[in-house]
């Protein structure tokens, strides 16, 4: 199992396109050994840029990830998508939707894109992401765009494995509000309004440049907020001399670096969470809990019942 691992990899690095899409699936279906492909493939990430778009459901996501995406081969740069929509119950490479909405891209060798989706659990849904994003990284993908359905949590997620993330928004009031209660106006470098051809794009742009200057004291990065027409590609070139903007600041001020450690650090902390619960939470103990909220009495406190199980196993109920 091991050795085929590690053929796996090696294809993966030399950039075959079926490789990667057969690494993709181990991790996203944690197959046996999947962590071993990911520890080759380690000293061969850290290259390729990415950039997290996020916003509701046909804010123009694609759109513009199109667009982009048609930028950097314009440059001859290789590109990789993550779609990753957590209110979709299909998963695994580029559904038919995806071939649609990404149009002609499909078809350029120089892209990968892969749909990922999930049955509620968010939190794996980032790790996995990131790890996809690894995969294509390691392929030697220079620039890697992670779309994302903007539904809660799991965008904050997402833009913690970003380097850079663009907010989009629709002209139409509301939005705003509910992006300041799910935190989205933290986590924007770049904010967007798309479809500026309807109406109410100006003073959309005015609210959020509003709401964004009450924070500015205490940022270094001062996101700018940036109108388009997505479908006509208007505005397109400005958000991407943006993201460079952004992207040269974060080297220059070595955020990237720091910001790069600070996900490393808080990977490895998860790892080793879930590895002493699962290590944790064996037979003897799932059995003294089951017997301890079946016990009427329950004469112990959860903090003492804990703290038991942890350093005295036998007798705690
Ligand atoms: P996503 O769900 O956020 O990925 O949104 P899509 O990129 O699929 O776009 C949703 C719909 O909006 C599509 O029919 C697009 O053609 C359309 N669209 C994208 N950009 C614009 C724009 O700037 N103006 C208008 N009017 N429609 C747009």
């Amino acid at each position: 199992m091991i050795k085929e691992e590690k053929k796996l990899a090696e294809q993966v690095i030399r950039g075959n396109r079926l490789a990667i899409a057969r690494a993709m699936t181990l991790i996203e279906n944690e197959k046996k050994d999947y962590t071993y492909l990911l520890d080759i493939i380690h000293s061969k990430i850290g290259r390729a840029y990415r950039l997290g778009i996020t916003g509701p459901p046909g804010v123009g996501k694609s759109t513009l990830t199109n667009k982009i995406a048609k930028i950097l081969r314009q440059q001859e740069l290789l590109v990789g998508i993550v779609a990753v929509d957590p209110t979709s119950p299909f998963t695994g490479g580029a559904l038919l939707g995806d071939r649609i909405r990404m149009g002609d891209l499909t078809l350029d060798k120089g892209v990968y894109i892969r749909s990922m989706a999930t049955r509620g659990k968010s939190g794996g849904l980032a790790r996995k992401a990131t790890e996809v994003a690894d995969v294509l990284d390691a392929a030697g993908y220079d620039f890697i765009i992670y779309e994302t359905v903007g539904v809660g949590q799991i965008e904050l997620d997402i833009a913690d494995a970003a380097d850079s993330t663009i907010v989009m928004f629709v002209p139409e009031g509301g939005d705003i509000i509910q992006g300041l209660k799910s935190g989205l106006m933290e986590i924007g470098d770049i904010f967007i309004v798309n479809k500026a051809d309807r109406p109410g794009a100006d003073r959309m742009e005015k609210d959020l440049d509003y709401v964004l200057h009450l924070r500015e004291a205490t940022r270094i990065w001062n996101p700018k907020v940036l109108k388009t027409i997505a479908y006509k590609g208007h505005g397109v070139s400005e958000v991407w001399q943006e993201i460079q903007t952004h992207k040269n600041y974060m080297i220059k001020e070595h955020v990237l670096e720091k910001k790069r450690e600070m996900r490393l650090r808080i990977r490895i902390k998860t790892l080793i969470q879930e590895n002493l619960d699962a290590q944790f939470w064996n037979k003897e103990r799932e059995t003294l809990l089951k017997n301890y909220l079946k016990n009427k009495k329950k004469i112990l406190s959860p903090y003492k019942l804990a703290n038991q199980m942890m350093y005295e196993l036998k007798g705690c109920v």
